[in-house]
């Protein structure tokens, strides 16, 4: 973004920066919200204009008023030097690690991590000559034990978006400053309200915006923040490689953000909620959520993070395929389908495949994922006990 002027007021809270940040009305006729840019030209009046190039924007491509609102959040939020919105959140992905990497460089990447986002690194970094590896994601300050001369980058997802392994920034990031490499962190699910990884020592935060930020399913985006010395090479491959996000995306994503506190807070406490109500039942043999004290994580969120997202897992006692079917097919209000962060609750039965590399997801049930949305609790609860019940018979 550019050095424009969106702020709030000096060390404002979260909640002023999400509903004050990035929009400044006097520049829109006093109207609250910076509209939609549409453009790619932006017009030069002399010569000496175009020879300067010091406008505030170039071409479309830069961006534009509407994703730098956007951006101008986030930066504040996670404390960063400075975000760029991008068009998924597995572009922000795959630009961080490009960012860090060139041929003869080594990446490792926690196992719990993204899946398409490994899918890049296995199917794309290796054909241009960088390694990669995996490491156990409870692995702690033993990373420093698997750093190479040539290891660039160190990409970690806190807690890992299918198996919620905690994984503890602090360590990471020393262990990587140590070895001269950077430390990407994915923080989709606690957002910069519940954990920020900069001032943990992580170089480079990646958001899916698809999710939190935008809370209503219905737009795809990324962002990337970065400290001050990671920012000039992640815009210059982001440049490069020509990301560019829309006006029309930025501007849900921005509305997605004023509500993002507020969101947050009812997501955390349903969630937990239900995890709690979860943990109760009798088919459930183990609720895979941070904020519970039965997670084996749980230390490690409770010192870095200061609260919980929406989305947590469950292990339901083994059972045929068939239970499976018998539990997801009828449910009635929770919906199956990837992504989540909306204001509608999903559940999802995990096929880990190709998902782990180093270390093997134990085989003592089937995993199956939720988001807990805005729906009547007790709603939700009546729709998972009848599964449940189909799954107990069919099992
Ligand atoms: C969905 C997701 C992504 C990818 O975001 P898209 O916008 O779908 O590309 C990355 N990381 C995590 C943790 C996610 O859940």
């Amino acid at each position: 973004m550019s050095d424009h002027k969106f702020s709030p007021p000096a060390a404002a809270s979260v909640e002023t920066v999400l509903t004050h940040g990035g929009r400044v009305p006097d520049e829109q006729f006093g109207f609250v919200n910076t509209p939609v840019y549409r453009g790619s030209t932006v017009l030069f009046k002399t010569l000496a204009d175009l020879d300067a190039q010091s406008q505030r924007y170039l071409y479309g491509r830069g961006g534009n008023p509407t994703t730098e609102a956007v951006e101008a959040v986030v930066t504040e939020l996670e404390g960063a030097y400075r975000t760029k919105l991008v068009p998924s959140g597995l572009a922000a992905i795959t630009i961080a690690l490009l960012a860090c990497v060139k041929a003869g460089d080594d990446v490792l990447i926690t196992d719990c991590a993204y899946e398409p986002g490994r899918t890049f690194a296995d199917g794309y970094l290796t054909r241009m000559g960088v390694s990669v590896r995996y490491f156990d994601p409870r692995i702690g300050a033993g990373l420093a034990e698997l750093m190479q001369p040539n290891t660039r980058a160190i990409l970690a997802e806190s807690p890992g978006s299918l198996t919620f392994e905690v994984q503890d920034i602090a360590v990471l990031a020393k262990v990587a400053r140590a070895g001269g490499a950077r430390l990407i962190v994915d923080n989709s699910w606690a957002t910069p309200l519940y954990h920020r990884p900069l001032a943990l020592g992580a170089d480079i935060v990646v958001h899916a915006a698809t999710k939190m930020f935008v809370g209503h399913s219905d737009v795809m985006a990324g962002t990337i923040s970065t400290n001050e010395e990671c920012w000039a090479d992640v815009e210059r491959i982001r440049t490069l490689l020509g990301f560019f996000s829309s006006g029309d995306d930025a501007f849900l994503v921005a509305r997605g953000l004023r509500t993002l506190a507020v969101r947050m807070k009812e997501h955390q406490a349903r969630a937990l909620d239900i995890a709690l109500w979860l943990e109760r039942q009798d088919e459930v043999s183990r609720v895979l959520h941070p904020a519970l004290p039965s997670h084996p994580d749980h230390a490690i969120w409770k010192k870095n993070f200061t609260g919980a997202g929406s989305l947590f897992g469950f292990v339901l006692k083994p059972a045929r395929r068939e239970a499976m079917a018998a539990f997801v097919d009828h449910m009635r209000i929770f919906g199956m389908g990837f992504s989540w962060g909306g204001y509608e609750s999903l559940c999802l039965p995990v096929k880990m495949g190709k998902a782990r590399s180093v270390k093997p997801w134990p085989q003592d049930g089937n995993l199956f994922r939720v988001h807990i949305g805005f729906e009547d609790l007790d709603d939700l609860k009546a729709d998972l006990a009848a599964a449940l019940a189909r799954y107990s018979a069919a099992r």
